[in-house]
């Protein structure tokens, strides 16, 4: 259940790591942009961070810690992010993954999955033609519409006008994620909680203490399972805000400090 805001921010994240650094396993789930990373200019924008492949690095090389990185940005587009082996790297919300040894794995049949987003591609290409602040990306398993940098009500207007083009679509297999100024097409398992389910029971390591770190509404269907499996979720926002989570970070580079704390000597 989404806690009034009044909760939010109330717990210490200090105390979290001060408890997590007795533990004998810790499991960490990480969102990518703005979580792990301050969001870049466009979603198509590759910068990796050699900081942050460091800190990833050492964080999978302690024995009693395994990252699994869970982002909505392309799978191609993480393995190019995080050139890392021995953490597993999740693309599309977890339609597709890189495991910890380098297989890849998919959640759905892409030849499947495209054609449909084939016949909304122009559609909506056509819709957001000759429009400022609107940016059309396609990551292969699903479409998106960026709105960020349009005015409020345009944004609006034409993101309604989007999904009426949806509207007479054969759909039983995709998710339509709405979001602030941001709409979305893709298979209905690109859900980030249905992933978490998927690799907690399907490579379970038992005792380990389970945490999600994400900033979006679509980390929250991960907390929620998270929480089912008895982990803790963190919120990255620099404001308090309704959400599942239990403890609330303001920033990737607070994420990130806090991060350097697991790996603290004990
Ligand atoms: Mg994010």
């Amino acid at each position: 259940m989404i806690q009034d805001v009044e909760d939010q921010g109330t717990k210490d994240p200090g105390e979290l790591l001060h408890r997590l650094q007795d533990a004998e396993r810790i499991r960490l789930f990480l969102d990518y942009d703005g979580t792990l990373a301050e969001f870049a200019p466009t979603p198509d924008d590759i910068l990796p961070d050699e900081a942050l492949i460091d800190l990833l690095r050492r964080l999978s090389k302690d024995p009693r810690i395994r990252v699994a990185v869970v982002s909505g940005r392309r799978l191609s587009h993480i393995i190019q992010l995080i050139p890392l082996e021995g953490i597993l790297l999740a693309g599309t919300y977890g339609i597709e993954m890189q495991l910890p040894e380098g297989r890849q794995v998919e959640q759905a049949r892409y030849d499947e999955i495209r054609p449909l987003l084939e016949e909304i591609k122009p559609q909506w290409k056509a819709l957001l033609e000759g429009r400022e602040g609107f940016y059309l990306e396609d990551k292969g398993w699903s479409l998106g519409i960026h709105a960020g940098r349009a005015a409020d009500d345009e944004a609006s207007e034409v993101l309604e006008q989007a999904v009426n083009i949806l509207e007479d679509q054969p759909l039983d297999e995709y998710r339509i994620l709405g979001g602030n100024k941001f709409l979305e097409i893709g298979p209905k398992l690109a859900n980030k909680g249905e992933t978490v389910r998927y690799l907690v029971d399907s490579f379970p390591w038992p005792g380990a203490e389970l945490v999600f770190i994400g900033d979006d509404d679509k980390d929250e269907d991960a907390f929620a399972v998270i929480h089912e499996r008895g982990g803790t979720a963190i919120l990255v926002s620099r404001e308090p805000r309704p959400t599942e989570a239990d403890y609330r970070l303001g920033s990737p580079a607070e994420v990130r400090q806090w991060l350097e704390g697991l790996l603290v000597e004990r």
